[in-house]
């Protein structure tokens, strides 16, 4: 797989991490909630093992709602944790953050100490939106492009919350090959780490088998026709219904997998998960096997 890696980058983010965790009470990561087991940080899991831990499965709106119920029960299920679903641009995702805390650490009485909180996340997954929805204006940076949040940063929320930005940044670690497709899907690998097509190849492989339903109504496919297409027949459709077209008629399979990509990162195919908690145990087992 051709993920461009940046060690030097990550190096700097683990220890600057590290450092931070000594001074903090609990730990937020903020997850995809379209794959939240792929978004997840493990180096991460494994420097803040002993601290409380919030996982927020952001871009809810987006995802498949049963399914992240789902996950987050297999989230609550572990040591220390609590799990909360968000979209980041909800007015009251901040309350709900502050309050999820709140619960995992509660106020120790006669102890007038803030609750001091490290925010984690990969690129993209709405970390600096979230951030910016609790301060209540403008200051994180956001964007579409991934690792924007850069410098350091320690956010006063209130005398008896403190929120600390991720040093440094904290990239994916792919430790199955189905979750680097699923970040490119999602776009937190950014443009160009892989091929487009493939990327799109394979959304759409999983889109037929689990989506089915969504997949023929975007794209205005025949139900029984579409039915038993496979990958490359639905990215030659949807290259037709969104005009993907070269000189001559031919299909623009390039424009086509840009097509798919755009509309399933917009939310245009449905509400959509790309992994569920047994999905991924399959894919760790066969992973571990290789
Ligand atoms: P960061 O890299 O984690 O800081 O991510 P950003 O906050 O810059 O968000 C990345 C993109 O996702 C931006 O285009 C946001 O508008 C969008 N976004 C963030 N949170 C949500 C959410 O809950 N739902 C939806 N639909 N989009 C979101």
């Amino acid at each position: 797989m051709a993920i461009q890696w940046y060690p030097g980058h990550m190096h700097k983010a683990k220890k600057a991490i590290t450092e931070r965790l000594k001074s903090v009470d609990m730990v937020i990561e903020v997850l995809d909630a379209r794959l939240p087991a792929s978004s997840e940080n493990p180096l991460l899991a494994k420097l803040s093992a002993d601290k409380p831990k919030l996982k927020i499965l952001n871009k809810q709106d987006l995802a498949d709602a049963e399914r992240t119920e789902t996950w987050l029960a297999e989230f609550q299920s572990r040591a220390n944790t609590n799990a909360i679903a968000l979209d980041a641009s909800d007015r009251s995702a901040a309350a709900k953050m502050i309050e999820a805390c709140r619960k995992l650490v509660p106020h120790r009485k006669g102890i007038d100490k803030p609750l001091r909180v490290l925010i984690c996340g990969i690129p993209n997954v709405g970390k600096s939106t979230l951030i910016n929805g609790m301060l209540g204006k403008k200051s994180a940076k956001t964007g579409n492009e991934p690792g924007i949040t850069k410098a350091e940063q320690r956010l006063f929320l209130a005398d008896d919350f403190w929120l600390y930005d991720t040093p440094g940044m904290l990239w994916p670690k792919i430790i199955v090959e189905e979750s680097g497709y699923n970040l490119a899907a999602s776009g937190a690998v950014g443009r160009n780490a892989l091929d487009e097509e493939v990327v799109a190849l394979e959304l759409l492989d999983y889109l037929r088998r689990h989506y089915l339903p969504q997949l023929q109504a975007r794209y205005q496919a025949d139900k029984d026709a579409s039915s038993h297409w496979r990958d490359d027949e639905w990215l030659e459709w949807i290259g037709k219904k969104r005009g993907a077209l070269l000189p001559g008629g031919r299909i623009n399979h390039q424009k086509a997998a840009e097509n798919t990509l755009t509309d399933f990162r917009d939310g245009q195919i449905g509400r959509i998960t790309l992994e569920t908690p047994h999905q991924w145990e399959i894919w760790l087992k066969k992973a571990r096997q290789n």
